[in-house]
């Protein structure tokens, strides 16, 4: 094997020595042209992937990089997983450069949000992370909506520099790659997508007029989400498609939720008040009495409570007792999973999730 050749799919360098290594092709497949790697060809074919991971110190050095050069980072957040989907510290690694935000899934919104109110918690909510956004644009990569605003703030702000998408695994930046290159360069769809976490596995580079280029950089995966833990089969079942229908409970004092087996709400103190409940439309939700609650999580867990059919991996479920207190409508955010908005009664309430699950509470963004 002379030649070096890249994947088609995800850039990575390919090879026909080591199956188990990223950028396997087979020797017969590696004779042909516009070939991509075993793992991009399942995902393509079969829908099916393996694990690779990004060690989140290699990713921190390689926005590092970044930092090093004159470029507009492009910063790609999922709105249905904001919290999960942040990078951390991301402002203490690429310099004084500029950072567009684009807030991704718009789609799964109600078509009756307000894009005004959502775009202005996303500054708030980036500020308090410690980002100065140059701007937010709220879109959707696969329907492609606000999508002539992604391209002329990116060119706008990006003043003759470089491009760099950056983001957690699985926000959507291959789809909005592909949807660039569609819609303002002469490519077909060249970048692998996936609905599992990390298909990038190495970074693109896609050349633009003016010599500059887009900088495609692979996924960064954060352990503290649902979605990271569940198996590729379970994931469709947690992960809404389309326009999210809330399911709406009144809840009183001693019920209890189930979200499957993957979370649990506990409704402690206060009087009558709704729980909307933001998610997959797949996954089972489940209420009872919580005196029963913990003998039928432990009959059923697995079972009708599901996912996870098989809970061995997972870390034990860990208590998080939150205090509403505010007299406002607040969400109980799980993250990878969705969001339970509260009415806004002062109430006590315990969330259950699997240990390392990153939850909060947040004024209602709906
Ligand atoms: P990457 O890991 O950040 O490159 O993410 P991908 O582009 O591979 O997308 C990850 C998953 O999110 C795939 O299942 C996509 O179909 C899905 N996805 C990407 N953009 C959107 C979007 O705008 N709306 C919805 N609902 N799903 C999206």
């Amino acid at each position: 094997m002379e030649r070096k050749a890249w994947c088609e799919g995800c850039g990575t360098e390919l090879q026909v020595s080591d199956p188990t290594r990223p950028g396997y092709v087979s020797p017969s497949a590696w004779e042909r042209e516009n070939v991509v790697c075993r793992r991009c060809f399942r995902i393509r074919h079969y829908n099916e992937v393996a694990k690779v991971d990004h060690q989140p110190d290699m990713y921190l050095s390689m926005l590092q990089e970044i930092g090093n050069r004159e470029a507009l980072v492009v910063q790609v957040v999922d709105l249905f997983d904001f919290a999960g989907s942040w990078i951390p510290g991301i402002h203490r690694h690429i310099g004084g450069n500029p950072i567009l935000i684009l807030g991704n899934k718009l789609d799964l919104f109600p078509k009756s949000v307000k894009v005004q109110r959502l775009k202005e918690w996303v500054y708030r909510t980036a500020k308090e992370l410690g980002v100065q956004p140059a701007d937010v644009v709220l879109t959707s990569a696969a329907k492609g909506y606000h999508f002539h605003e992604v391209a002329e703030t990116i060119e706008q702000l990006r003043q003759g520099r470089d491009v760099y998408v950056v983001g957690t695994a699985n926000v959507g930046k291959s789809t909005l790659i592909n949807r660039l290159l569609r819609e303002f360069g002469s490519g077909e769809e060249v970048i692998t997508t996936s609905p599992y976490p990390g298909t990038t596995l190495d970074t693109i580079q896609i050349p633009l007029d003016d010599g500059k280029q887009i900088v495609d950089m692979p996924g960064i995966i954060r352990n503290d989400r649902m979605s990271e833990w569940v198996d590729p089969a379970e994931l469709n079942e947690i992960t809404p498609k389309r326009e999210m229908k809330p399911k709406v409970y009144q809840l009183q004092e001693g019920q209890t939720l189930y979200f499957g087996g993957l979370a649990r709400i506990d409704y402690i103190e206060g009087v009558r008040q709704p729980f909307v409940c933001y998610m997959a439309h797949s996954l089972y939700i489940h209420r009872t009495k919580l005196e029963n609650a913990d003998e039928i999580w432990k009959k059923h867990r697995g079972k009708l409570l599901s996912p996870p059919k098989n809970d061995a991996d997972f870390p034990p479920m860990k208590r998080h007792r939150f205090h509403l207190n505010k007299k406002e409508k607040q969400d109980l955010v799980i993250s990878g999973l969705g969001w339970v908005a509260t009415g806004k009664e002062i109430s006590k309430i315990d969330l259950w999730v699997p240990e390392g699950i990153h939850v909060e509470v947040r004024p209602s963004i709906l």
